[in-house]
């Protein structure tokens, strides 16, 4: 299946110049979402994910459905607040500004294998970020995933020797 088919770009949002990759269009086609799903399950087996660890919000929509195919928990990583007990935070650098995530003390098991999962793999802030608070924690990275990377914006640089998969590239 060519999942790139399935991928609405929003020209300008949510601001001008940006060309937005829409994944909706992939969720709400129940073949195709489980198509996206199961490429990244069979990636998981092959780095030996113990457990998933997503950002919000779109790193849930594709952490928890590999998860459960996976029979391995999932740890959502959200921004400051949002999580009702002892968290780490960790500081990333946005375009303009800064921006902070979070995860809950006890979510991951000190040499646990992490599969982290998101939407789209853009400069690498985001999973940067999630990449220190799993090794706060003791977790090693066992891989990184996503349905899109934006080869342009170096994300992968970032991620220097790390495993990385995407199943869509721009
Ligand atoms: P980054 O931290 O720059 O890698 O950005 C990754 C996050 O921003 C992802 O979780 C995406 O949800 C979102 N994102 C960045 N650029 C785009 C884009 N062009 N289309 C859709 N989502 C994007």
């Amino acid at each position: 299946m060519d999942l790139k088919e399935y991928v609405t770009i929003v020209e300008d949002y949510p601001k001008e110049g940006i060309r937005f990759k829409d994944i909706t269009t992939i969720m709400d086609k129940g073949e195709v979402y489980k198509y996206a799903t199961d490429e990244i399950v069979k990636y998981a087996k092959e780095v030996g994910a113990e457990i998933i660890v997503g950002p919000e919000a779109r790193g849930f929509i594709i952490g928890c459905p590999v998860a459960y195919a996976l029979e391995v928990g999932f740890a959502p990583v959200r921004k400051p607040g949002k999580l009702p007990r002892e968290t780490i935070a960790v500081e990333y650098d946005l375009e303009y500004g800064k921006d902070t995530l979070t995860i809950h003390k006890d979510a991951i098991k000190p040499g646990q294998r992490v599969l982290i999962v998101d939407d789209l793999l853009a400069t690498g802030g985001t999973v940067e970020a999630t990449v220190k608070l799993v090794e706060q924690l003791g977790g090693v990275v066992a891989g990184c995933a996503f349905l899109i990377e934006l080869s342009y914006l170096n994300g992968r640089d970032r991620l220097k020797g790390y495993d990385v998969t995407a199943l869509v590239q721009y």
